[in-house]
């Protein structure tokens, strides 16, 4: 049947595509459309197939936009990057916007996601320009509520779903269930960066790529960047959704952007003499669920029975020993009850991915950003441009409802970044001009960013104003050019070997002869805490005096060697001096990593 015919099976299933509401169903029905068109192949030459086999109204619309969008001069009629072959990690909605970018740019990209599901309710704040972005990817076809009226914000899963399905038609290669874990570099001159996955037996661990952009979210930053702490004072976010019936009463009731403390003291006070709760912000939003997002003052939780005890560090305050569900449950539905006049009847909890009332406290004390956005390593000849964006790169303050703007302004700068890179710049130029763009990226708002946001593109003159794209020079760039370094981030055993067994032979020979260390693994040799300080005692015995460590009191001696190579080396701790004085069975990932820190910062001293 040709494929424009009515009543044609391709219609429908194209159909069932656009309004599936599962990143699953996605998938399938994708796999599904290219089977039944007998199209095979990825890039813009699968769009282009798609484009021609599907030429119905509706196709035809959303064609329309899309081929607008991959008519920018930037893409060079997408070829500005061919022949650049990219990784993408992590399907979040910033991991998904960059994808987009380097399929109209004409790069191979493969895209990874550790997860095979969608399931975050929570609603994000859009600018005006990621609504008018959207919008120029047909986001409307996708999610016919997308921002009607006034509306400016959309649930994270629903962003993933319209971001997800443009990047399949645009060519994308997108695997779910497959974990990044690190890199293996070129084995030999002819070689090519590729990546350590899980499961191992991904035919994906023989992809070669030239540019790995790593989008994996807050928690993950591939290695070789360094993260700043930003500790400011204490923040307890708690996020809530309810069920959204969409009756008549929810509808009328007024969504709340951002009642900060300062500009509504009134509206808190009544809250805390009515309630006893106390808060410094509250956001309501109403999308698929209803959403609130508050930050809420710590004695007020303690008092309410939220949080069991007091204590001094964050971690164990909000450990989930340390907190009352039903309690949380109950401030965060009074919060959102008094906060809407009592106007939604019956609040009811939407349920989490693991079936769970929708609930969450989070710590927002502590905010980390990368220090730089992007490196090149280069091995056996081979370069690797490697770029951050979206939470790893910075992490947001939900409330203030920065983050996905800001995660989307990133994967333009990335893409950029690949663009300039592809034609032939010289890395450290390449380099530069990314540092230079990212100086200015926590300072952007709505206000300071160019006015005229159907201009923007992934040119940065287009989007901030009087930007001087050489503030960086190409000599201060040089530390991000990591020549030879041999990566040890693969976290398992199932890495190759050789580099696992590089990093322990090391450690092996640092720590030679010293009294009561003996290396023979990364789990249980390290308890004591004697290795560590063996290892800098080895190359800085001006840091630390190996005699007069006390061999008993393991928890100590490990603080004073993580707080020494925070302070003297730059060297983030990763487990706590609890939890190595702790150790048990088989190798530790987080040990691993912690020390191939150590091996890159002593690699090249004499020792
Ligand atoms: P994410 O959306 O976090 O996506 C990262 C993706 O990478 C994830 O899908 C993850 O599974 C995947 N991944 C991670 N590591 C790997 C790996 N090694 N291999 C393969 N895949 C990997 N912001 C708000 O403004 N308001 C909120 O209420 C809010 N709630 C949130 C709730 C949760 C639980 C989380 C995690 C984030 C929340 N955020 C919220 C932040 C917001 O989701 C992000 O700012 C936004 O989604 C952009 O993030 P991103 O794409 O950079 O990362």
């Amino acid at each position: 049947v040709p494929a424009n015919e009515p009543g044609n099976p391709a219609h429908a299933i194209f159909e069932r595509f656009l309004r599936a509401g599962e990143c699953q169903e996605v998938l399938g029905c994708f796999v599904e459309l290219c089977q039944q068109l007998g199209l095979q192949g990825t890039g813009l030459q699968l769009y282009h197939g798609l484009k021609a086999a599907l030429n119905y109204w509706n196709a035809k619309a959303l064609w329309s936009k899309l081929d607008k969008k991959a008519g920018h001069k930037d893409y060079d009629q997408g070829t500005a990057c061919a022949g650049t072959k990219c990784l993408v990690v992590g399907a979040g909605p910033c991991g998904l916007r960059a994808a987009i970018e380097l399929a109209l740019l004409g790069a191979h990209v493969v895209l990874l996601e550790k997860r095979d599901s969608f399931s975050r309710n929570n609603v994000l704040h859009l600018w005006p320009f990621t609504i008018h972005d959207l919008r120029a990817l047909g986001a409307k076809k996708f999610y016919g509520r997308f921002c009607t009226g006034t509306l400016d914000h959309i649930s994270i899963r629903q962003l993933q779903l319209i971001l997800l399905k443009v990047a399949l038609l645009l060519g994308v290669e997108v695997h779910i269930n497959v974990r990044f874990e690190g890199l293996v570099p070129p084995a030999g001159k002819a070689g090519g960066w590729q990546a350590v996955l899980q499961p191992s037996s991904s035919p994906l661990t023989q992809y070669k790529f030239d540019v790995l952009i790593s989008a994996g979210g807050g928690k993950f930053v591939p290695e070789g960047f360094k993260r700043k702490e930003t500790r400011g004072k204490l923040a307890i976010g708690i996020t809530t959704n309810f069920i959204n019936r969409h009756s008549r009463a929810e509808v009328e009731v007024a969504e709340i952007s951002g009642v900060a403390r300062i500009y509504n003291q009134k509206f808190f006070q009544n809250l805390y003499n009515k309630t006893g709760i106390d808060l410094e912000n509250i956001v309501y939003y109403k999308d698929d669920t209803h959403y609130f997002v508050m930050t809420a003052k710590k004695q007020s939780l303690l008092k309410k029975g939220v949080i069991l005890q007091d204590k001094a560090d964050i971690e164990s305050l909000l450990s989930p020993e340390n907190v009352n569900r039903d309690a949380l449950l109950s401030y965060a539905k009074e919060a959102a009850n008094f906060s809407t006049n009592y106007c939604l009847p019956e609040l009811e909890f939407a349920l989490n991915h693991r079936g769970l009332p929708d609930v969450d406290m989070f710590d927002f004390t502590c905010m980390t950003r990368s220090e730089n956005a992007a490196l090149v390593r280069e091995h056996n000849g081979s370069r690797l441009l490697l770029g951050l964006v979206g939470d790893c790169l910075v992490e947001p303050f939900w409330p203030l409802g920065t983050g996905v703007a800001r995660g989307f302004l990133a994967a333009f700068d990335a893409a950029w970044m690949v663009r300039r890179w592809a034609a032939g710049t010289p890395p450290l130029e390449v380099l530069a001009e990314r540092e230079s763009i990212y100086q200015h990226l926590s300072q952007t708002s709505p206000d300071n960013t160019n006015k005229n946001i159907t201009q923007y593109s992934i040119d940065p003159a287009t989007r901030y104003p009087n930007i001087n794209l050489q503030a960086i020079k190409a000599s201060q760039v040089r530390d991000l050019y990591l020549v030879g370094t041999v990566e040890v981030d693969h976290k398992r055993k199932t890495a190759p070997g050789a580099v696992y067994e590089e990093l322990l032979s090391w450690c092996q020979a640092s720590t030679a002869g010293y009294p009561g260390v003996a290396v023979t693994n990364f789990s249980t040799s390290w308890t004591s805490g004697l290795a560590l300080c063996a290892l800098i005692h080895h190359f800085r015995p001006d840091l630390v005096d190996f005699d007069s460590v006390d061999p008993q009191d393991a928890i100590r001696t490990h603080q004073l060697m993580l707080d020494i190579a925070e302070q003297e080396l730059g060297i983030q701790p990763v487990l706590s001096s609890a939890e190595m004085a702790t150790m048990t069975g088989p190798d530790h990932l987080d040990l691993i990593t912690y020390l191939s820190h150590f091996y890159q910062v002593f690699r090249t001293s004499p020792g």
